[in-house]
């Protein structure tokens, strides 16, 4: 089986968007009584099966992969967009949205949620929304974005106590977090090209000074699009870390952070899976978007990223095991539940 743990719906019916629009507009206008209801979403399951199966499930077969652990459009969870009853009342309608793509696709999809978080507001406030998606939707984990601003970088670290609350949850519920921003409006810095990799290398220098899991020794963070700048640069964040009298990095993510496969050539998975552990690297694709279109020097699309663990020369078949679902079935304990689910059908 093969779990690819980075998917967004990023296919949504246009409903969704008439609503989103309407919602920015009124929260921009701060005029709370022109707010567009949510009764007044209108999308059939039938709008959601063509999006799913012209798209990511076209995509899934096409490539031989199995489960996607599926989540809202990050660059759409706009944390920065209006108050955070703008931001609950989006992340919820998202949420609910996923769960269909679920409940309408079970083999195919298994849901990850937006947390309604707002510049400012204390993350511990996106707690009942994480356990409202994981009891009542059967979600297995969540993305926390460490930068709810948008793009200016002026929240507390993840290490700060600022987020304890949160990560309690975390550790209750048994679900890990993907460290994901969301849309840039920053000017200086494009959404998905600079602002995500900034974001994910930023995550990974806060954490290895900090003592996170010594306080928290179950919490799992991934860290995605093969975490940032981390692997090329493993010897700058190695000697750091040495440097100020903290383990060996192999030492401090061993159980508790790792990087997807969300980088789009070759050698960088080549690269990534020379350096860091076997162990802390997931499967993903992050299809379908990011990156779209096809490599004219390969004839294959960047983001057909299982081709690039197929030809990595120094994994063994017990490594792309790992890489493939054991690591992911590590990292979200609460596939098993579906994995049973699934064995009784
Ligand atoms: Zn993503």
């Amino acid at each position: 089986m093969i779990i690819d743990c980075h998917g967004h719906y990023t296919t949504e019916p246009r409903d969704l968007h008439r609503f989103r629009k309407e919602q920015t507009a009124a929260a921009g206008a701060k005029d709370k009584a022109v707010m567009p209801s949510r009764a007044s979403l209108k999308i059939s399951d039938d709008e959601i099966r063509e999006s799913i199966e012209q798209n990511q499930l076209k995509l899934q077969r096409e490539r031989g992969t199995d489960l996607t652990i599926f989540s809202p459009r990050a660059s759409g969870m706009g944390h920065h967009i209006g108050d955070e009853s703008v931001s609950l009342e989006w992340s919820q309608i998202c949420n609910d949205l996923i769960h269909r793509v679920c409940a309408l696709y079970p083999q195919n999809f298994i849901g990850v949620c937006q947390l309604p978080q707002s510049p400012g507001v204390p993350p511990k406030n996106s707690a009942a929304e994480l356990e409202r998606c994981i009891k009542e939707l059967g979600f297995v984990g969540c993305n926390l974005n460490p930068d709810p601003s948008g793009g200016y970088f002026n929240s507390p670290p993840l290490t700060d106590k600022w987020w304890y609350p949160f990560f309690e949850k975390m550790v209750e519920l048994d679900v890990p977090a993907m460290i994901h921003v969301s849309g840039c409006c920053n000017p200086a810095m494009h959404t998905t090209g600079s602002y995500y990799l900034n974001a994910d290398t930023m995550a990974f220098m806060q954490i290895i000074l900090s003592d996170l899991f010594k306080d928290f020794p179950t919490l799992k963070l991934v860290i995605p699009h093969g975490g940032g700048a981390v692997p090329f640069h493993w010897g700058r964040f190695r000697g750091l870390a040495l440097n100020n009298g903290r383990p060996e990095l192999d030492e401090i993510i061993k159980n508790n952070i790792f990087f997807d496969t969300c980088v789009y050539h070759q050698p960088g998975i080549n690269l990534l899976t020379d350096v860091v552990p076997v162990d802390n690297i997931l499967f993903a694709s992050e299809m379908v978007g990011a990156v779209k279109g096809i490599d004219p020097k390969t004839g294959f699309n960047f983001d057909d990223t299982k081709r690039y663990i197929d030809k990595a020369p120094r994994l063994s078949d017990a490594d792309r095991a790992k890489i493939f679902e054991g690591n992911a079935r590590r990292v979200y304990p609460r596939l098993k539940t579906k994995a049973a689910a699934k064995a009784a059908v």
